[in-house]
């Protein structure tokens, strides 16, 4: 299934599952007790916003090989976590705006895991039963803060440097999945999930190991070698195979 959420009428967000280019509402509890109403109304009727609210976005560091060594890093021996904070959350086909206090910064594209049951201290082996679905993601990144800062809140934390959507896919299968990123229709990234450092399952049991993961937390899985830079004008593509593609334009702010 796919989920999205989605605003008509200036209404509050609500769920909903797409099936051929339409939508129906998921009434109830996304995360418990729900129905499924018809998908009637055609998506491009409807404006989808970020298919999660999470209560926090924790992401990986240096989790492909390629890309710890392109920076000059070492890959880590357990995983590197950091957070984004959730005011940095922009939805499919938003504006990714570039702040006056970066003159580098940058796409990560990568595969975001979507947590669908609370849970602490989750055993590698039961880390499918927590999580709802994956989602894409790009983990906009202010890289010439990151080297100064030392710690990461500012060069990963800026308005509008979280975007993931447009769906959740809970049927999809993150062994081995190509992931890549096009700016203006350049590729600049590719990998598979394959020639990730810490798998999925890992990731999901270190995490909950240090932090109660809760329904519609996000995790960032970390990003392929081929980081480059955004600018004024641009537009970033990250597609996932099997989940789709997460357009945004690219805009220096205030101008
Ligand atoms: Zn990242």
């Amino acid at each position: 299934m796919r989920i999205v959420r989605y605003q008509q009428d200036g209404e509050a967000p609500k769920f909903g599952w797409l099936l051929d280019e339409k939508v129906g509402e998921i009434q109830g509890d996304l995360f418990g007790q729900y129905r499924r109403r018809d998908a009637k109304t055609p998506l491009a009727d409807l404006k989808l916003v970020a298919p999660s609210t999470p209560t926090k976005i924790v992401c990986v560091g240096r989790n492909y090989v390629e890309h710890a060594k392109e920076l000059g890093n070492e890959v880590p021996k357990v995983p590197l976590i950091f957070l984004k904070p959730p005011s940095s959350i922009i939805a499919n086909g938003e504006t990714i705006l570039l702040p006056p206090q970066s003159a580098q910064v940058e796409h990560e594209a990568e595969l975001v895991v979507v947590i669908g049951k609370r849970g602490r201290n989750i055993k590698p082996e039961d880390t499918k039963g927590y999580i709802l679905g994956y989602t894409i993601g790009n983990d906009v990144t202010a890289r010439d803060l990151q080297k100064t800062d030392g710690q990461w809140t500012r060069a990963k934390g800026f308005d509008t440097f979280c975007s993931f959507g447009p769906w959740i896919d809970t049927d999809f299968d993150p062994a081995d999945a190509v992931v890549t990123c096009r700016v203006n229709g350049q590729m600049r990234q590719m990998a598979s999930t394959r020639d990730m450092v810490f798998n999925v399952s890992v990731l999901v049991a270190y995490i909950s190991s240090v932090m109660t993961l809760e329904p519609g937390d996000l995790i960032f899985t970390g990003t392929p070698a081929g980081v480059g830079e955004l600018n004024d004008g641009d537009e970033v593509v990250v597609e996932i195979e099997g989940l789709g593609a997460l357009k945004n334009p690219v805009k220096a702010e205030g101008k």
